[in-house]
């Protein structure tokens, strides 16, 4: 409550235009719930672009990304309180953490440098920033002492962790001593990172130690040469298949997933089809696809675009064929002992290479538990 008035804060996304439209929306529909409430809008739309939610009728205030977690921002009566995100060099006053009732996200770092073309992200959320390892592990000390068995780390550009802190430690440090200053983590999972830059200490952890989840979500975002450069990703098509296999070499059992962007600007048939075919070269199993939606102001919106309807198709097939995939591998594991954490609201789960399965009855939410898997714990197949 902020001056006697409760407070409606919508936390806005600028990934897509979609999203910022999606922002729009839930502000209206905020307001339209709520008429009398102090409606404050932060986040990355907010952040790129404040005056035009501050236009907004239905808006009393703007918060920066920068601002929100300092309380005198809240007590401030301005209507706009919006920094350059640029000049911030510290990840925030807190450590971010968010947790649902079977995990805990640990945010280790936040902001990105690079500049890809087909992305707002950096304008939203700043340069890279990174927390140093003695918070981290103190975050996660209190939130296994609290139950949790899985720690995810997050980060806008997880592989940059460090960069910024003094000794420049790399990601594989900061797992390293997670594992050794928190015995009693059982499981530790990375969000999405970036493949080029897995440093020599993260490889290794990733494919010889058991509580590092064999699960790895890869920012590919195409599989096409030409079209990487125009996205001004770091690595080629060749560097990710090639990291797939030295993995999966050392750790059979890990899961890959991946971003993908279907229809980015000047694919053609060709381009669009060595995108296809990565699904199969990097076996992916777990496939975020986005059909490809301009962000203004960026590089890519001004270059040649692919018919809206072709992307839509594009990013359709991209679908079936991850689909196919992710069905071949969760057979494959039709008869083995998985090890499942429990998830709300207790009758399914993730195992450890991130298989979403359903369990035959109830158990507590947080547990893990082990399963020897049928067909009877997957979804879409009657019990
Ligand atoms: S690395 Fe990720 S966050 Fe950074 S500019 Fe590229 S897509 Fe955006």
């Amino acid at each position: 409550m902020l001056d006697g008035r409760d407070v409606v804060v919508i936390n806005s996304c600028a990934v897509t235009n979609g999203a910022v439209k999606q922002t729009r929306t839930a502000i209206r529909r905020a307001r339209r719930a709520r008429p009398d409430a102090m409606l404050a809008v932060t986040g990355c739309a907010a952040q790129i672009d404040p005056a035009s939610f501050a236009a907004m009728p239905e808006v009393d205030r703007v918060i920066g990304n920068g601002e929100k977690l300092l309380p005198e921002a809240w007590a401030s009566s301005d209507a706009l309180i919006v920094g350059d995100m640029a000049r911030l060099t510290e990840i925030a006053p807190h450590l971010a953490i968010a947790v649902d009732q079977a995990r805990a996200f640990v945010e280790v770092q936040n902001g990105c440098d690079h500049r890809c073309t087909f992305c707002a992200i950096p304008f939203g959320r700043g340069p890279s920033r990174s927390a140093p390892a003695g918070a981290v592990i103190e975050a996660i000390e209190r939130v296994v002492a609290a139950g949790k068995n899985e720690v995810v780390l997050t980060g806008v550009d997880l592989t940059s962790y460090g960069h910024d802190l003094p000794g420049s430690p790399t990601l594989g440090s900061l797992v390293e001593r997670i594992l050794v200053r928190v015995p009693s983590l059982p499981r530790l999972r990375l969000s999405s990172i970036d493949a080029p830059e897995i440093d020599g200490r993260l490889f290794e952890l990733l494919t010889q130690e058991a509580r590092v989840m064999p699960h790895l979500h890869l920012s590919l975002q195409a599989g096409d040469d030409m079209i990487l450069k125009r996205m001004k990703r770091r690595h080629s098509r060749a560097d990710a298949v090639r990291l797939v296999e030295r993995l999966k070499t050392a750790r059979p059992e890990l899961a890959i997933g991946a971003d993908l962007i279907a229809g980015f600007p000047t694919e053609d048939g060709a381009m669009a089809a060595n995108s296809l075919a990565l699904i199969d070269d990097c076996d992916i199993v777990h496939a975020h696809i986005f059909p490809y939606s301009p962000r203004a102001g960026t590089p890519a919106a001004r270059m040649p675009q692919v018919d809206l309807e072709l992307r839509r198709e594009r990013a359709a097939t991209l679908r079936s064929a991850s689909a196919r995939r992710k069905a071949a591998w969760l057979d494959s594991l039709m008869g083995t002992e998985q090890q499942i954490l429990v998830e709300a609201p207790g009758n399914r789960g993730h195992s450890t290479g991130f298989a979403d399965f359903r369990l035959d009855q109830n158990h507590r939410t947080g547990d893990i538990i082990s399963v020897t898997i049928t067909k009877d714990h997957l979804f879409g197949h009657a019990a």
